[in-house]
């Protein structure tokens, strides 16, 4: 048995607990489906390894900012 950290609730293995903390950090990786507490965090970690900005995020490529 593990329990969230967050809230509390017990879940019965660590994949189940990995899925429920999705709620609590809504900034999921859409590709490899990591979850971050923060927008930031995701974007820093989408241009570290995966070379690209996050898809449907709520702000536009750097270079597109830039030109403007
Ligand atoms: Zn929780
Ligand atoms: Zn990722």
């Amino acid at each position: 048995m593990v329990f969230c950290p967050y809230c509390y609730k017990v879940h019965t293995n660590y994949w189940r607990l990995r899925l429920h903390w999705r709620m609590h950090e809504p900034f999921e990786c859409d590709v490899c489906y990591d979850t971050f507490k923060t927008l930031s965090d995701l974007r820093d970690h989408h241009i570290s390894l995966h070379r690209e900005l996050p898809f449907d995020l709520p702000f536009r490529p750097v270079s597109v900012e830039r030109e403007e």
